[in-house]
């Protein structure tokens, strides 16, 4: 009796012994804090992209990492982070969120956001605003001030009015390369498809919050929302397993409940984040529609790890973590 209860201590003891030693490394393996943003998913000129516009876009999203990487390097959190960083891409005509959006089939720009908090799925969407000057913000406030996940149109502006969001004329966010995009009807012309943004990013607290921000899809009409605002097609945030912001065909990630799925693979599968984004973006999409549900995806899971996927020909994406890395690719 004695030996057996010794026995059961000497076990529940290296079991006491041996979870500690794997919190401990599983804290060390994880960095402080890491970010990734995307500026949108497409065939790039197939492959025939200027240097000087590569190096553009380059920059760009080189200065929004840099503002999301200074918060959570200065010991912020990543809702702060992911806010800050898509803010900048919003003002900044190269993409399609904000300024510089894909007008409608009337010439007017609709903007969609979404934001999710892997900390409690707290989540928070807007579709089809057109005077909000940061969507983003929009769909963060729906997350913090509302009981709601996703506001639309009339009643997301008028909810976003009784906040201190900025408020700005539609006009405000219709560039003359855009105009010019809708007055000659280049819809066909393959390059015109990109430049949503997303950003993941998970503090030194763990926190994974995810995000992403479209002008939609050119030429759009009767109100079409895609799948950026959508939570668990283009946006999806869980602390238990992984962050997630997509890009691309809207219909088919909506159908494919693209980011949930990833999220899945992890959780009820134990496959780790990449393989996971692969299997989604290689197999599941093209078995939709091989031609059709083209995209990709940024994404970072629970340990840090940075994950990113995409079955065009390039996806301009940029990521950072505490351990020095840094980088910046488009193919
Ligand atoms: N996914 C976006 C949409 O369908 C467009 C894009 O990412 O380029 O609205």
């Amino acid at each position: 009796m004695k030996k057996s209860l010794y026995l059961l201590f000497v076990f529940f003891t290296g079991i006491l012994i041996q979870s500690c030693t794997n919190s401990t490394a599983q804290e060390q393996n994880r960095p402080d804090w890491a970010i990734i943003i995307h500026g949108g998913a497409g065939p790039f000129w197939n492959g025939n992209i200027t240097e000087e516009k590569k190096a553009n876009f380059f920059n760009s999203l080189d200065e929004a990492l840099s503002v999301g990487q200074e918060i959570l390097a200065n010991g912020g959190e990543s809702i702060d982070a992911v806010e800050a960083a898509i803010k900048l891409l919003e003002d900044d005509p190269q993409f399609n969120a904000g300024k510089g959006a894909v007008l409608t089939s009337i010439g007017t720009a609709e903007l969609d956001a979404s934001i999710m908090n892997g900390a409690d799925l707290n989540s928070g969407a807007v579709a089809g605003v057109r005077n909000v000057k940061h969507p983003i913000s929009a769909a963060r406030l729906v997350m913090e001030a509302s009981p709601h996940v996703m506001l639309a149109g009339a009643g997301a502006e008028e909810f976003a009015a009784t906040s201190k969001l900025e408020l700005v004329e539609n006009d405000y966010f219709i560039t003359e390369a855009r105009l010019n995009q809708f007055e000659n009807r280049v819809a066909a012309l393959e390059k015109e498809k990109m430049g949503t943004v997303g950003c993941v990013a998970i503090d030194q607290f763990g926190n994974i919050v995810a995000a992403t921000s479209t002008g939609g899809t050119f030429m759009k009409k009767w109100g079409r929302v895609g799948d950026s605002p959508i939570i668990g097609a283009g946006t999806y945030a869980n602390n238990a397993s992984c962050g997630v912001s997509a890009t691309g065909a809207g219909e088919f990630f909506i159908r494919g409940t693209v980011a949930r799925d990833i999220a899945a693979l992890m959780e009820y599968k134990n496959m780790s984040l990449q393989d996971a984004a692969d299997e989604i973006i290689h197999s599941k999409l093209p078995a939709i529609d091989k031609e059709k549900a083209v995209g990709g995806i940024i994404a970072l899971d629970k340990d840090g790890n940075i994950g990113f996927s995409f079955n065009t020909k390039g996806m301009l994406r940029a990521y950072a973590n505490s351990e020095g890395i840094k980088e910046i690719g488009l193919y």
